[in-house]
């Protein structure tokens, strides 16, 4: 298939590829000549022989949610019994077991709750930062954007006043997938391309890089697929705050929509594609958390460099994960690599 070689030809040779060249290789290059480059262009910008991870706890300061996104079962009504908002000695005993288990990042997010006063947040911030020296990463674009509006203030605003008190980056959460078709069937109360991108462009500008990712495995069409990741690269071309890029499937956590299984050389074939199309973006980063193991060390040569790895509580997803640094750095080890600890924010 002379087209295909030549627009993987073109990817090793690291020229852009355009929309339409990113669908021809998703629609019709074989999953093993995509890892191949995938693999070859993860190598010449990283080290080859590392694989990076990093250890940090997911605290969920509240389950209460407005958003209703169709595939998910962690939202509460506000109203509901199962409601729960942490208070801050929760919020810190979680972050000293964590210490104690040798994390010292937090992943900090919700549900949506407007109801949560704004000093809430800025006494859970300080309190992760400046007491308990915790990198803190938080807050995905619709809980930024509707608090901003609660609170009557404009995003630099809220954003600065969240970094002053602790906030140290963003997770670039809640894009599935960036396109109007499919976040009318999955989070029609989420946000909108535009704006998640306005969100995101801001929270770069304001000094707080961070993470995006793609999560598939719905109805969802090839140019879906495409035109999220064209979306993000857009994004990253004008602000460089997107670290890294985590491809993710949909797990069944729902009946309320569209869920397929997504076979293990798609995924891989994902990977590589992430790695070749997002040309702006260092690091991609594999999940043995919703992949399981085997199909994540498949990843680490398709054209990841970086465990997603690991986290000491879990309550979106189903947990498949590493369960311990030692398991981390075992795992990196026997699938060929030497391990290296990250921040969140990549720094050595
Ligand atoms: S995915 Fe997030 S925003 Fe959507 S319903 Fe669940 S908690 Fe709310």
């Amino acid at each position: 298939m002379p087209k295909i070689a030549a627009l993987l030809e073109k990817a090793l040779q690291g020229e852009r590829l355009s929309s339409s060249e990113g669908l021809l290789l998703w629609n019709e290059a074989h999953w093993t000549r995509m890892a191949e480059v995938g693999h070859a262009l993860r190598n010449r910008k990283q080290d080859p022989g590392t694989v990076s991870y990093t250890a940090y706890r997911l605290i969920n300061y509240t389950n209460a949610c407005d958003v209703d996104c169709s595939f998910c079962s962690f939202q509460d009504e506000v109203a509901s019994s199962r409601a729960y908002v942490l208070s801050l000695d929760e919020i810190r005993a979680k972050a000293v077991e964590a210490k104690s288990l040798g994390a010292d990042q937090i992943l900090f997010q919700g549900g949506v709750h407007v109801g949560i006063p704004k000093q809430y947040y800025l006494d859970a911030l300080s309190m992760l930062h400046h007491e308990l020296g915790m990198h803190v990463r938080g807050f995905s674009p619709i809980e930024i954007s509707r608090y901003a509006q609660t609170f009557k203030m404009s995003i630099p605003a809220l954003l600065g006043e969240f970094k002053a008190a602790g906030l140290g980056s963003v997770p670039g959460a809640g894009a599935e997938i960036l396109t109007e078709r499919m976040r009318l069937k999955l989070s029609p109360r989420k946000l909108p391309l535009e704006d998640w991108c306005a969100v995101m462009g801001e929270c770069h500008r304001a000094g707080l890089p961070g993470s995006a990712n793609i999560v598939f495995g719905s109805d969802e069409l090839p140019e879906d697929l495409i035109g999220h990741l064209d979306a993000i690269r857009t994004q990253q071309d004008l602000t460089q705050g997107f670290k890294s890029f985590v491809p993710w499937i949909f797990q069944p956590q729902t009946k309320r929509f569209f869920i397929r299984h997504v076979t293990g050389p798609e995924y891989l074939k994902m990977v590589a594609l992430c790695r070749i199309y997002l040309d702006n973006i260092a690091h991609i980063e594999a999940s043995a958390l919703v992949m399981g193991k085997d199909l994540a060390e498949l990843a680490l040569y398709s054209g990841a460099d970086d465990m997603n790895s690991y986290v000491i509580e879990e309550n979106v997803l189903r947990s498949k994960g590493l369960s311990s640094e030692s398991a981390a750095q075992k795992f990196i080890r026997e699938a060929g690599f030497s391990p290296k600890r990250r921040s969140l924010n990549f720094d050595e």
